[in-house]
């Protein structure tokens, strides 16, 4: 027997084709965010090993942050230049040959050496660029920790 097109059955049509629609909205939207954590925690890995060779750098040299960053870049990352750059930003990494970084790096930091560690809980070394990401922004800080913030609305 065909379904009679009464407006009880529109009405339960209409319902399942917009509870349909919200699923895969919902479902596009999950993958989205997915894609984006686990992104900004590669984006995280990366600024790890960079502030924890620029802590390294600091303690070998009296609490000193380099001032010449393209020299610590050339020295201590050679043939892993994609370590500067946020995988956010969609680029073919084989074809990188700059050393441009996607990372800010606060220029004329304190001696870490003289910093207490409340200092160097609040006190940021370098962020990745708030282009980059979609809704939130990473910060390594002085004491080894990142942060990760939401990006403030325009
Ligand atoms: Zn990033």
């Amino acid at each position: 027997m065909a379904i009679q097109d009464t407006p009880r059955s529109k009405k339960i049509l209409t319902f399942m084709v917009v509870l349909f629609l919200g699923m895969i909205a919902l479902t596009i939207m999950a993958i989205y965010l997915f894609q984006e954590r686990m992104i900004s925690f590669k984006c995280k890995q990366r600024m790890q090993v960079l502030g924890d060779a620029l802590l390294l750098y600091a303690e070998e040299n009296d609490g000193m942050i380099p001032v010449d960053m393209e020299m610590f870049k050339r020295r201590n990352f050679t043939g892993r230049n994609y370590i500067w750059q946020c995988p956010f930003v969609d680029r073919d990494h084989s074809k990188v040959s700059s050393w441009d970084a996607d990372f800010i790096f606060i220029q004329n930091i304190p001696n870490l050496n003289v910093m207490n560690e409340d200092d160097k809980k609040s006190q940021i070394l370098f962020y990745c660029k708030p282009t980059n990401h979609i809704k939130k922004q990473n910060f390594y800080y002085a004491d080894g920790h990142i942060e990760t913030k939401a990006l403030k609305e325009e």
